[in-house]
């Protein structure tokens, strides 16, 4: 596809007909969709009860419900007596797990997560595969090779309705297309249509930072609905906004780059790519970390296993979490002024696992922030903390299904 006339080096100011149409106007649930999320939050639900959350006409409740059943999505519980054993009974609507799964996949740099998740937003199982090559076609035909078989053991005979693929970096949702991730050394990958092609689903692709916070919307614990950051430390550093409700994109779906924050002090620490020192990224990412460990001496061969020795309570090897949590609390000062959500999320397993880490994280935020108050109300850990991966990929497609649960979805029965 043409990437040019989206290049940095444009000659003119973005002008309204640059954007692509799905691009432009901010993606609003339908008021089927509405019907979907107000289940997914508190069903099983009298649909009385949906008419008020949502604003809709009981009517027009009870027509969307038929719908969402007609497509196998929802189904009605047993008949229960109205509010304190008053009124007339009713027969909730909840969500029907038994019929369909969500397949997905979060590409990182050393390997990718399969998932398959149920339409509560529950993972049914996960699958590691690591990286023998990040060749695009090796990595996405191997993928597509094996979700039959993990559907076959693990999806007790339900139909996946769409394949969701989220990665770090750049990449843009409405064509599919996987723009940059210069760790993988992927540029312009056509993932949506190799994956479909390979899998005969309907493939949805998007950032892993969106797609957590999409996460965090849906089926997440704190309260990110109206506006939330979504902070994302691992080998690579990005960051999703939530404004207004909606998971922003920005035209060139580049908005979340925060790898570059100044945060550091630049002393002893390493050079980053953009040749200076101090920047997020080379303070707290993964290699940033493994490069900090060796250095002091500590024998350690990957992150994971950096992780595990400072969930074991190895000092020398928390003292590093606790740092690194400092300058992830930097960065959250920063991205809290600058946006005031609701919260922020920080995606990051020592604030996700050591209560000292968080507690350090907060208390760098708390100081630092104009607007911070009560960081421990407004800088959370991810609610997925321990399957952030394995989350991702399954809430691309999540995403897609409330945002337009009455569009393509050919396992579904037609809407009549
Ligand atoms: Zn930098």
């Amino acid at each position: 596809m043409d990437r040019t006339r989206m290049s940095s080096a444009r000659p003119v100011p973005l002008r309204r007909a640059d954007i692509p149409a799905a691009a432009g106007p901010p993606r609003r649930a339908s008021s089927t969709g509405a019907v979907l999320g107000a289940i997914l939050d508190h069903g099983p639900v009298a649909r009385s009860t949906i008419a008020r959350l949502t604003g809709l006409s009981p009517a027009s409740v009870t027509g969307h419900c038929g719908v969402l059943i007609g497509r196998g999505l929802i189904k009605e519980g047993p008949e229960t007596a109205g509010p304190r054993g008053l009124g007339r009974p009713h027969v909730p609507v909840e969500i029907d797990t038994a019929r369909y799964l969500l397949a997905g996949a979060h590409v990182a740099v050393t390997h990718t997560t399969l998932a398959l998740m149920d339409l509560r937003g529950r993972l049914v199982s996960e699958e590691r595969l690591p990286h023998t090559s990040t060749e695009p076609a090796e990595v996405l035909g191997r993928m597509a090779e094996r979700l039959p078989r993990m559907l076959a053991a693990h999806g007790s005979g339900r139909t996946a309705l769409a394949l969701g693929v989220a990665t770090g970096h750049w990449v843009d949702p409405a064509a599919g297309v996987v723009l940059h991730h210069p760790q993988l050394g992927w540029r312009d990958v056509p993932v949506r249509e190799v994956l479909a092609k390979a899998t005969g689903l309907p493939v949805h692709v998007d950032s892993h930072s969106r797609a957590l916070a999409r996460a965090e919307q849906l089926v997440g614990v704190a309260s990110t609905r109206a506006s939330a950051v979504v902070l994302f430390v691992g080998n690579v550093v990005d960051a999703a906004f939530v404004s207004s409700g909606t998971v922003h994109q920005g035209p060139r779906f580049g908005a979340g780059n925060v790898a570059h924050l100044p945060v550091g002090t630049g002393d002893g620490s390493t050079t980053c790519v953009c040749r200076v020192t101090g920047c997020l990224q080379s303070e707290v990412s993964e290699p940033a970390m493994l490069h900090r460990a060796a250095r002091q001496g500590l024998r350690v061969a990957t992150f994971p296993e950096l992780l595990r020795r400072a969930v074991e309570g190895e000092a020398a090897v928390v003292s590093l979490f606790r740092r690194r949590a400092r300058f992830v609390g930097r960065a959250a000062a920063v991205l809290l002024d600058m946006f005031d959500p609701e919260v922020l999320v920080v995606v990051e397993p020592g604030a996700g696992r050591l209560a000292p880490c968080l507690a350090e994280l907060r208390a760098v935020a708390a100081e630092r922030s104009l607007v911070c108050d009560d960081a421990e109300r407004s800088v959370v850990p991810s609610s997925f903390t321990g399957r952030v991966l394995a989350t991702a990929g399954p809430a691309v497609a999540l995403g897609a299904l409330h945002d337009d649960p009455l569009g393509p979805w050919p396992a579904l029965p037609a809407v009549s």
